[in-house]
């Protein structure tokens, strides 16, 4: 019999929109380049995971926003009253899966395992669950992205991921599907591991309600049991039983009398079930995908509960619902309270500042940094955030602090030279630095906007930014070629255009100045560019005990010090130098140039060493775990190189 493509055309057309909504999004990224595209906005694993991770321990996972978590609770509440249509109609790794598995038809490769060696294969999913589970309840870390197919694909194998297991990952969806029916559903699928957990709710349910209970009743039961309970018991059901305790109604019924046998339904389901063989489908592994129904030649032989519309109608619901509640719900990133929050007078004296699009708080890492910064500020005891939309609340005991000084500890003062690249014969003999207030300016992300837009004015060399409301900025510039009221129109516009990736952007902005300002400096451009320089500075083999009689001072230009990647891999360097025998600081400065300085020991080794060892192709670092790690050499420097004694 000649077996068709596709069936369920609706099916077909959901998967064929959710696929292209999923690669016109990354081509999308691809192209503009000031559009990072969020891939895993509406994952409801993660959603789960990281929901888990908040009940646990009170964070969330990085990246994951409300969004996902209640597209997740939808799935998983539809999975216990209606069935798997997640899997069966929108997951993108299902689609490719089954797809890639009608190719296999077509090459006769395909083929069912069965038997023990199916039931056997299938834990592995319930292994892989719960590792993920409980990682990721335990760290907010989504250990999942380590190995998910979907996540190593769409991020291009970004650092969250393991290389190795991603490729095998896609390897089993890939090729493992042409041969063998939903080869990583089956058998690895950790969300459809979790799938048949909330499918299996007459057994599993019991056991989370007893786990909830006792938690009430003060009687905690640690997580990795739990877990270990709630998930092998799906397991040990999927492999014995081989059909969920299940309370959903909607199943695919058979009309014995009207059947005939023909196994058209059987040829065509896309899990491989003899459809044919049962009076109600209670396979494990039905997604409701209704291709049996729509493939069977006699009418009214196969039905489900509510019709043939039913999947589509429960998705939309399903997950239309979950986006208004999301909106409806903001979820913390983070929510912590410490010190004195609790005992702050009954709360009487905890106060709190909002602080709205702090566009440097874009994850639960961002959030954590902050609070790691703000609770080592007396009078600081609680921080909220809510990372998608970069605000935070900070609780802030108003007996020992002001809103005032809470804002002013948490404020980063930033310098930001624009033309680094001047010499000193090119640049002018002095500059001036104005300062003015300007609203709407707070982190990173707005100084980053004010150097681009002062770049358009090529008199114009800096700034730096101190706290005050508005924050204080000074700029330096080239009194000869620029007056106040230039920056002022530089600053003071709706939008601004600049360059990334060779695409022209036009970003909005809305800063403002605040009154007229003042000058408050006047330096010449060696002084100023000393101001600017961020210099490093790093001691090590037991540096303190040497002798500074012996330590001598090994000095050579370096011009690139000021370069960012430079900057941020400084360490590599240090590290590197480090293995020199004598070597025991290092430090830039800008005397009329940047230069690197290494201090050693006379004794134990020269400045031809110390040259050599700097000019080496590959670094040599040393890891937490104390092992060493080779790393390219980025580094450049200008010889000659000098020494002097330190003394
Ligand atoms: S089992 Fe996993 S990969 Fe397969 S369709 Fe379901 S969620 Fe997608
Ligand atoms: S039994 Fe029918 S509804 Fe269930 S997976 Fe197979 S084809 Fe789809
Ligand atoms: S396709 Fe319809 S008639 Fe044929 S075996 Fe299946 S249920 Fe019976």
């Amino acid at each position: 019999m000649k077996k068709k493509w596709f069936h369920n055309k609706t099916r077909m057309i959901i998967q064929l929109l959710v696929l292209a909504l999923v690669v016109g999004t990354l081509i999308v990224g691809a192209v503009k380049a000031n559009y990072t595209p969020d891939m895993e906005k509406y994952c409801p694993f993660g959603g789960l995971m990281s929901f888990g991770s908040k009940l646990n321990i009170g964070t969330m996972s990085c990246a994951i926003s409300e969004t996902q978590v209640f597209i997740g609770l939808g799935i998983a509440l539809m999975i216990v009253f209606v069935g798997k249509l997640f899997c069966g109609w929108l997951c993108p790794v299902g689609t490719v899966s089954e797809w890639l598995n009608k190719l296999g038809v077509r090459l006769g490769v395909s083929f069912t395992i069965k038997g023990v060696l199916d039931r056997i294969l299938r834990l592995g999913k319930y292994v892989l669950l719960f590792f993920a589970a409980y990682i990721t309840m335990n760290s907010s870390e989504l250990w999942c992205k380590k190995f998910c197919p979907y996540f190593g694909a769409v991020s291009g194998f970004n650092v969250d991921t393991v290389l190795l297991f991603s490729l095998l990952a896609i390897g089993a969806v890939v090729i493992g599907s042409i041969f063998i029916k939903k080869f990583w559903c089956k058998y690895f699928c950790f969300f459809g591991a979790l799938s048949n957990v909330f499918a299996n709710i007459l057994i599993t349910g019991p056991i989370i309600l007893i786990y909830v209970i006792l938690l009430l009743l003060g009687v905690k039961i640690p997580l990795f049991w739990f877990l270990l309970v709630v998930i092998a018991s799906s397991a040990l059901t999927e492999v014995f039983r081989f059909k969920f305790f299940s309370i959903s109604p909607f199943k695919i019924r058979r009309n014995e009398t009207s059947c005939t046998s023909c196994s058209v339904c059987d040829i065509n389901c896309p899990e491989g079930i003899d459809v044919s063989k049962e009076d109600s489908v209670t396979h494990p592994d039905c997604t409701l995908c209704l291709d049996c129904v729509k493939s069977c030649p006699v009418n009214e032989t196969l039905k489900v509960k509510g019709g043939r519309w039913m999947p589509p109608v429960v998705l939309a619901i399903v997950i239309a619902l979950a986006l208004i509640l999301a909106k409806q719900f903001p979820m913390t990133t983070l929510s912590e309270r410490w010190g004195t929050y609790e005992t702050a007078d009954s709360l009487k004296h905890v106060d709190k500042v909002v602080f709205e699009d702090l566009m440097s708080v874009k994850c639960y890492g961002s959030a954590n940094s902050m609070k790691n910064k703000v609770s080592r500020i007396p009078g600081i005891i609680g921080m909220d955030a809510w990372a998608s939309k970069h605000k935070v609340t900070l609780y802030y005991d108003n007996t020992l602090l002001s809103k005032t000084d809470v804002k002013r500890a948490v404020f980063t003062p930033s310098r930001y030279n624009i033309r680094k690249s001047i010499t000193l014969e090119d640049a002018p003999e002095t500059l001036v630095g104005y300062r003015v207030g300007v609203w709407e300016l707070w982190d990173g992300t707005d100084n980053a906007h004010i150097y681009r837009m002062l770049m358009a004015n090529k008199g114009i060399y800096g700034f730096s930014t101190e706290f005050g409301e508005p924050v204080y900025v000074i700029f330096y510039f080239d009194p000869g070629n620029v007056q106040p009221e230039d920056i002022k129109k530089l600053i003071e516009v709706d939008k601004y255009e600049y360059e990334q990736k060779g695409e022209k952007i036009v970003q909005e902005v809305n800063f403002e100045l605040e009154g007229e300002g003042e000058y408050v400096d006047t330096l010449s451009y060696l002084d100023y560019r000393k101001l600017f320089f961020s210099a490093y500075d790093r001691a090590f083999n037991n540096y303190r005990k040497q002798d500074p009689e012996k330590m001598n001072v090994f000095e050579v230009a370096f011009p690139n010090a000021e370069n960012s990647t430079v900057v941020r891999k400084m360490s590599y360097l240090t590290s590197h130098v480090s293995f020199e025998p004598g070597a025991v600081r290092l430090r830039t400065e800008f005397t009329d140039h940047p230069v690197l300085q290494v201090y050693f020991m006379s004794d134990s080794t020269n400045g031809e060493n110390i040259m050599l060892h700097l000019k080496k192709d590959m670094l040599t670092c040393m890891l937490r775990d104390g092992s060493t790690k080779e790393y390219e050499n980025i580094f450049k420097f200008k010889e000659p190189f000098t020494v002097k004694p330190l003394k």
